[in-house]
């Protein structure tokens, strides 16, 4: 199993994918269990559980279709215009996906980021998103 993350547009058309969401991954139908769903004004960001065997990165490149795009890794985003650098995000984030650089500027590190959301709970800004 594993896990990917699905950034919707606006207006896509859901139908039929909850709770499942069974896509053709290389001529084989796979189905993933959403685990996590979350619907703004301007779209919807899904975490799916993909099957064991599946090969996450085709499942993604499958799944990044008519305006959806589709991640292995979590997506940890700050709104910088509510960022006061307080540095306390960075501090609780066991995996260095976010710190501070030499001029206390909060540095977003993608990669590093799996999703425990831990940041989103310390930052008194509110201004972390994990998808
Ligand atoms: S979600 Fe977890 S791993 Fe990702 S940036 Fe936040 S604390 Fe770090
Ligand atoms: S905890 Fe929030 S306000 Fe503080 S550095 Fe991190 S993102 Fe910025």
């Amino acid at each position: 199993m594993g896990k990917v993350n699905v950034i919707f547009p606006k207006n896509y058309n859901f139908n039929g994918i909850k709770p499942k969401l069974s896509i053709d991954v290389n001529g084989t139908p796979v189905a993933a269990t959403i685990i996590r769903s979350t619907f703004t004004p301007d779209g919807a960001h899904l975490v799916l559980d993909v099957p064991a065997g599946v090969d996450l990165d085709d499942f993604a490149r499958f799944m990044s279709q008519d305006g959806a795009r589709a991640y292995r890794r979590a997506l940890v985003t700050v709104d910088e215009s509510g960022c006061i650098q307080c540095g306390q995000c960075t501090a609780a984030c066991a995996y260095e996906a976010l710190t501070l650089d030499a001029d206390f500027k909060l540095v977003v590190n993608q990669g590093n980021c799996v999703g425990c959301r831990t940041c989103v709970d310390t930052c008194p800004r509110q201004c972390i998103t994990v998808y």
